[in-house]
């Protein structure tokens, strides 16, 4: 279940901080101006990488695409001047030279381009024997596959200093988030690759700077790593993604309201969890054999069903059921979203059995 990859805690200078890990600084450098005046502010609050994009890959053509390689000599002076480390996106091989060549620390990989593997595999080849931290934003579609797969190509290539950048993911259906989080995933994520650093990116996963805060404690407190956010001079001047930047007063603002818990256990705490934890044990016990229960009763259905040559679904048996348990959830304080997923899980189980029972036998 583990994913075999070969990491390197970051050791960068400036990284050995305690976390969280704070990479700041706009969406994408405009000019010259823009980037110092910007990376200044941010210094000035001790923030140990500086972030801007180069190359931005737009959803739609004619939009601002990124100055280019000329704003790569503003990065250097970024890090001349203020000592932090600078970091931007690389999308294809051209990128990695020219980034590389203007001595860039960190480089990602953004969610369209880790989307394709032939893009990350181009990427990774062109890194061979060189030395440099990739981070890996999660690909734009909800497949930790993916993200996982982009992961291995770049470690294969030899690279050990490896984060994950968790945006977000987009969806048809439009929620308050312009990328949905989708928790589960980065939690899976650390689940199978425990050692990798997750930074979350709660500029891209709001769209929209007043929930950064909630997206950013959340992320501390499932013991993430690190955040990036997206910071400018003038955020409702800047070319790309006005909305979701905040000044670097926004910022000290979100990172002085953080609270940091613990993430380990002293035997007290280890003590008292452990009681619960046995009481939670017994309940989950509970649970499976009542459903178990439940599904013998789903299976002697089925097969009724098919003695009489009925139909699995029964639309309006599904309706009311689903509706009297959330009225039954409701009541006992269980959010709707939770029963609906629950029941069309069990829904979905018990259809399943039913379906082997007509078929198979
Ligand atoms: C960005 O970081 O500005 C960016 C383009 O991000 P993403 O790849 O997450 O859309
Ligand atoms: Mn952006």
């Amino acid at each position: 279940m583990v994913v075999d990859v070969d990491l390197k805690p970051l050791t960068l200078k400036g990284l050995d901080k305690k976390r969280p890990l704070i990479m700041a600084g706009p969406c994408s450098a405009e000019s010259e101006e823009q980037v110092l005046n910007t990376a200044r502010m941010i210094a000035a609050m001790d923030i140990p990488v500086f972030r801007a994009g180069i190359w931005k890959p737009r959803t739609r053509p004619n939009a601002f695409e990124g100055v280019g390689s000329v704003g790569l000599p503003w990065l250097q002076t970024v890090k001349q001047e203020t000592g932090m480390l600078v970091s931007t996106e690389v999308a294809n091989v051209k990128h990695v030279y020219e980034a590389l060549k203007y001595g860039i620390d960190i480089i990602w990989i953004g969610a369209r381009t880790s989307a394709n593997p032939f893009a990350v595999q181009e990427i990774a080849d062109s890194l061979k024997g060189v030395k440099i931290p990739v981070f890996v934003k999660n690909p734009v579609n909800p497949d930790i596959d993916l993200w996982i797969g982009a992961i291995e190509r770049i470690n294969q290539a030899g690279i050990e200093q490896i984060a994950a950048i968790h945006r977000g993911f987009s969806s048809y259906e439009k929620s308050i988030y312009r990328n949905a989080p989708h928790w589960q995933v980065p939690i899976e994520l650390r689940r199978r690759i425990p050692d990798l650093p997750i930074i979350t990116d709660p500029s891209h996963i709001c769209g929209s700077r007043d929930l950064l805060y909630d997206i950013s404690q959340k992320a501390m407190d499932l013991n993430f790593d690190g955040l990036i956010i997206e910071t400018h001079e003038h955020p409702d001047k800047a070319w790309s993604d006005a909305k979701q930047q905040v000044t670097p007063e926004g910022l000290k603002n979100v990172l002085d309201r953080l609270i940091l818990r613990k993430p380990d256990l002293d035997e007290t705490m280890m003590l008292t969890l452990a009681v619960l934890r046995d009481q939670i044990d017994k309940l989950d016990d509970k649970l499976i054999n009542l459903i178990e229960e439940r599904m013998k009763v789903v299976e002697s259905i089925g097969n009724y069903k098919k003695e009489n040559n009925i139909t699995i679904l029964q639309n309006k048996r599904w309706d009311d059921m689903l509706k009297s348990r959330l009225i039954l959830g409701e009541r006992k304080g269980l959010s709707e979203d939770f029963i609906s997923k629950l029941f069309r899980a069990i829904h979905q189980e018990s259809i399943n059995k039913q379906t082997r029972i007509m078929n198979d036998e």
